[in-house]
């Protein structure tokens, strides 16, 4: 049986190629789409991610801004600058890169970006809309897997899905959209956590997985079912006696599951690629004219 790659960077391409259209139209009439970023501390994968974002945005013609702040600043300061981005009319996107140091509520910043900057979907007016199937900010890295789904033409209408994690950040709310009535939707969904029994009794039964856990290639071959569809989400960092020092392996294990599955996405390369993609989509929808 030969296993199919989902690669993300195809996907993104696509994806970038429709925005530089919308980019240029924009940059025609004087606009330029405009992304801040606050960053608070100096976590060094904040930092890589921040850049990452930057380096796509200026490559697209579009602008951000990186506010790094202090690790010790007040709520109360981060307040009052995302208070003058949401009355900037050139900031057309505000973006806390989480996760923020342990004396700040992160749940009340988020709550301070004005809901149509609200760019990564987390504000909860956004995720409310969200569950509803209404019009709103998706969340990157969800809107990232319905993307790669979409492109590779991945059926979900009537699928048993499993999704394992329950972060408010990915598994929620790709809970709320595959259980919606839509064309990337229409699925029987399963939520599975840290506190579910007996997970391989779900996943066996599962058309479609998708592992947003942290935990190293958690999924194997003799949890899943012949034909699955994986797409993985995790991002963890394994240290080696590379030069770098470590490298980057998913939740899935992709070697093993290769054997059963009919296709997969790859870590890095997968998911990943579209979650800035996403940013900049997002971004670039948010300008109304
Ligand atoms: P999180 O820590 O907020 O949530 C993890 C979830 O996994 C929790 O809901 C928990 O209940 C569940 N869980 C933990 N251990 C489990 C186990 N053994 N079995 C079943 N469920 C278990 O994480 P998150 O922010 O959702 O991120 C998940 C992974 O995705 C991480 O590796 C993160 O780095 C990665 N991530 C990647 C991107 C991307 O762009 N590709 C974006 C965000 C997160």
């Amino acid at each position: 049986m030969s296993c199919k790659v989902l690669y993300g960077k195809p996907v993104s391409e696509h994806i970038k190629s429709e925005l530089k259209l919308k980019i240029d139209e924009l940059s025609n009439i004087g606009i330029i789409p405009k992304l801040s970023v606050i960053l608070i501390g100096d976590n060094p994968a904040s930092k890589i991610y921040v850049n990452s974002k930057h380096k796509t945005f200026v490559n697209m013609n579009c602008k951000s801004d990186i506010y790094n702040l202090d690790k010790n600043v007040s709520e109360e300061e981060i307040i009052k600058l995302i208070n003058s981005l949401n009355s900037n009319p050139e900031v057309h996107g505000i973006l806390i890169q989480l996760p923020a140091p342990d004396h700040l509520n992160e749940e009340n910043i988020i709550r301070a970006i004005n809901p149509s900057k609200d760019v990564d979907g987390l504000h909860p007016i956004n995720l409310g809309k969200l569950f509803q199937g209404k019009p709103s900010f998706i969340p990157c890295t969800p809107y990232g897997c319905l993307k790669i789904l979409e492109y590779y033409e991945v059926e979900t209408v009537s699928k048993n899905i499993v999704i394992i994690g329950r972060s408010n950040l990915v598994g929620k709310p790709l809970f709320g959209l595959l259980s919606q009535k839509f064309q990337i939707g229409n699925a029987t969904v399963t939520l599975c956590h840290s506190r579910t029994k007996n997970i391989d009794f779900f996943t066996k039964e599962a058309d479609i997985i998708i592992a947003a856990v942290g935990v190293p290639k958690l999924v194997k071959s003799n949890m899943i079912k012949d034909n699955c569809i994986l797409i993985d989400v995790g991002i963890n960092r394994i240290n080696d006696d590379s030069k770098k020092g470590y490298h980057i392996v998913g939740d899935i294990d992709f070697d093993s599951v290769q054997k059963k599955a009919s296709a997969v996405t790859p870590v890095p390369g997968g998911v990943g690629v579209m979650t800035v993609t996403m940013l900049l989509y997002n971004t670039i929808n948010s300008i109304k004219v």
